[in-house]
């Protein structure tokens, strides 16, 4: 089975002591045993060696942030409302933030009331809470295959049983959530939640069609389970696009997971949940015993940034960026992969899903392309149950739109030796 480490896949890569030389083996509490480094960290330390063009992680591009300009926000923030910025702060978030945070969430038409909307340390926390809350060690969570694998580090954590559920170019595949449901019931297994990145799905790339929203939120309400959206990548549809959240529509059985980092600065850590009422003070409360409150120097700082910058011009740059890396990765592709390759079409976000010819092991061939100067993330480390041995992710949000041509070059060349092997 694949494991799955907690912080995601983005985080930098940390030594792994040898577990047969911990002295403390007998000591950790059961829910460790689902606590290793997820494959995708484990590459990190060769993947960001200079030659290597990596197309693994998943950093947001940074270069278009008015650095500048935030260092005076940051400076101003602790000059003007230090008193406040650099101390303790409520576990809920800071009020001005939650309520410009309801703006943000109104361009999916969502109406939200700033004492529903958590602040959290990233959406990462708000994934781990809700996974606190809700899941007993057996537990059922429903997710896409693949699916995100910081929310599967989240679920091992807790113990909880992952059941992946197909999709296509469209998306969750209603029909196969059905299947999925009604055979957990016969099983006898309790289904807690359905976790979903409807747009510019990571690691997929595909985004749920909106003739199937409706269908997927009234399967998920008959069978008397939650609906998690995790949706950091809605604003950065290549063609402005914004699709209507599944939280819109079904604000009472709907809890959504919003994040600054990939629209604003991912090291700054803000990203929030906006929970039905009663869901959001038991959030508060998790929130309270895990972190007593976010960081307010950096909720202030989002805030103020909100406030003076224009935000949404800043988001239309990021989506340019994005762009044209899509269109240079797209384009590689289709002039280099050998025969027998496919892959999905992003219409935003920072992912590709490539499918790979039979007999080729992306895990197992992961060690000869970084040889050959390339990275990438190989597809079992995006499911629970081993599959995803004939897939890959590319990231395509970092590297220049020449680096990522030079690295999809590198990649075929890699993939026509393993297939003439
Ligand atoms: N959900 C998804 C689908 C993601 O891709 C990521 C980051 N890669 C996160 C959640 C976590 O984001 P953050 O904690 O930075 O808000």
């Amino acid at each position: 089975m694949a494991r799955h480490g907690q912080a995601g896949d983005t985080a930098p890569a940390t030594e792994q002591a040898p577990r047969k030389l911990d002295p403390h083996l007998d000591r950790y509490a059961a829910r460790t045993e689902g606590m290793t480094a997820s494959e995708i960290r484990a590459l990190f330390a060769v993947a960001s060696r200079p030659e290597v063009v990596s197309l693994a992680g998943g950093m947001p591009n940074l270069a278009a942030l008015p650095l500048e300009s935030l260092a005076t926000q940051l400076s101003d923030t602790i000059a003007e409302d230090g008193q406040v910025a650099l101390q303790y702060g409520s576990a809920h978030g800071v009020p001005k933030l939650r309520e410009q945070i309801c703006e943000i969430m109104a361009l999916e038409n969502i109406q939200a009331h700033p004492d529903d909307v958590v602040i959290t340390v990233g959406s990462q926390m708000g994934l781990d809470m809700v996974t606190r809350l809700f899941c007993d060690p057996g537990d059922v969570v429903i997710a896409e295959g693949p699916s995100y694998v910081g929310a599967l580090g989240s679920f091992t954590a807790y113990q909880a049983e992952v059941v992946h559920v197909e999709m296509d170019d469209d998306g969750l595949v209603p029909s196969r959530l059905e299947e999925a449901l009604t055979q957990t019931a016969k099983q006898g297994k309790r289904v807690k939640f359905l976790y979903t990145i409807p747009n510019f799905h990571n690691p997929a790339g595909v985004t749920l069609a909106v003739s199937r929203r409706e269908q997927v939120l009234e399967i998920c309400r008959r069978h008397g389970v939650l609906v998690i959206e995790d949706n950091p990548y809605g604003l950065l549809g290549f063609d402005g696009q914004v699709y209507q959240a599944l939280r819109a529509t079904d604000p009472d059985n709907v809890v959504y997971l919003g994040s600054f980092s990939k629209t604003f600065a991912s090291g700054i850590r803000v990203g929030w949940v906006l929970a039905p009422h009663a869901v959001r003070e038991k959030l508060v409360l998790a929130a309270e015993s895990a972190t007593l409150c976010p960081p307010t120097l950096n909720q202030l700082l989002v805030s103020r940034y909100l406030s003076t910058h224009d935000w949404m011009g800043q988001i239309k740059k990021f989506r340019e960026i994005y762009r044209e890396r899509r269109d240079a990765i797209i384009s590689a592709l289709e002039q280099h992969m050998p025969p027998g390759c496919s892959w999905t079409h992003p219409d935003g976000g920072f992912y590709v899903w490539v499918t790979v010819p039979e007999g080729v092991d992306t895990k197992a061939m992961l060690p000869r392309a970084v040889t050959a100067r390339v990275a990438y993330a190989s597809g079992t480390g995006f499911y629970a149950d081993g599959l995803g041995s004939r897939q890959m992710r590319l990231s395509y949000c970092y590297p220049t739109p020449e680096r990522l041509k030079e690295g999809v070059r590198r990649l075929a060349g890699v993939l026509e030796s393993e297939l003439e092997l």
